[in-house]
């Protein structure tokens, strides 16, 4: 039989799929930017998207941008971990981009919509850690979303109205609920999380990290102002 060598065997950290989704425009993209710009192992999912760069995204950076067709065969082939439709376009995390990462004991960060943060945890369960992000309210997600200038108003109308049932799912599904009103203090949130169930995962305990985690716990969040 052939023994399993895992990245922990050879002395590095366990590998963590930090899945992280909001509502859009309620600043995930900039947490997960400033996490990463902060950490030395943890790097940013790519996924593959029909849909068409905005702004100054670029291609096999933010995204790889890739026609309808070409996303199809990837489907065909059995490439994506998971793929979801998302405001009328497609969406899908690599297969190898998760196992790279684990095997490298590297923090994978996933910018993901709750579809696709329910995939990732029922494929790799020991090893996700799901973080929802909140606006302070919905009128500041709207306000944000306006200020950012990257969609139409037709975009923006869609994505406001599915922004209610994003909170319900996260609010209901993900490990920790993070409000981004102030972008420091969810930045220090979110790094304690993370150090929090590395610790775990690594079979330690870092309390410091965990004092500040555990009221950041779906379950001690009351989800009612952004629902009402
Ligand atoms: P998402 O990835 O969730 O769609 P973005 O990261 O693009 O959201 O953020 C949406 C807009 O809100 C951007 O213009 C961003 O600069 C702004 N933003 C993000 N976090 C904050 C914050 N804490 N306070 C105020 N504005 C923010
Ligand atoms: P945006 O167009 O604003 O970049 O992303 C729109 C939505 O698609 C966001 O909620 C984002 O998290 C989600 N998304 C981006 N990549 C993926 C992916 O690979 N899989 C899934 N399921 N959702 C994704």
């Amino acid at each position: 039989m052939r023994a399993v060598v895992t990245a922990m065997d050879i002395g590095r950290p366990a590998g963590l799929l930090l899945v992280l989704s909001a509502p859009s425009g309620a600043g995930k993209t900039t947490l997960a930017r400033r996490f990463i710009g902060a950490s030395e192992d943890a790097r940013f999912s790519i996924s593959a998207t029909t849909r068409a760069p905005r702004g100054a995204e670029r291609d096999g950076v933010d995204y790889h941008f890739v026609s309808p067709e070409r996303f199809a065969a990837l489907v065909a082939e059995g490439a994506f971990a998971e793929w979801a439709e998302v405001h009328g376009q497609r969406y899908g995390t690599l297969r190898s981009t998760v196992e790279e990462a684990l095997a490298a004991g590297r923090v994978a960060v996933f910018d993901i919509d709750v579809q696709g943060g329910a995939q990732v945890r029922a494929l790799w369960p020991a090893s996700t850690v799901a973080v929802f992000v909140l606006p302070p309210s919905m009128q500041e997600l709207e306000r944000r979303l306006r200020a950012r200038s990257t969609e139409p108003d037709s975009a923006i109308a869609r994505r406001l109205a599915v922004a209610r049932s994003e909170v319900e799912r996260g609010c209901s599904q993900y490990d920790y609920c993070i409000v981004n009103d102030q972008l420091e203090r969810a930045l220090t949130e979110l790094k304690a999380v993370v150090a929090c169930e590395r610790a775990r995962l690594g079979g330690g305990e870092d309390r410091a990290a965990a004092a500040i985690a555990a009221p950041l716990r779906r379950e001690e969040l009351d989800p009612r102002p952004w629902l009402a």
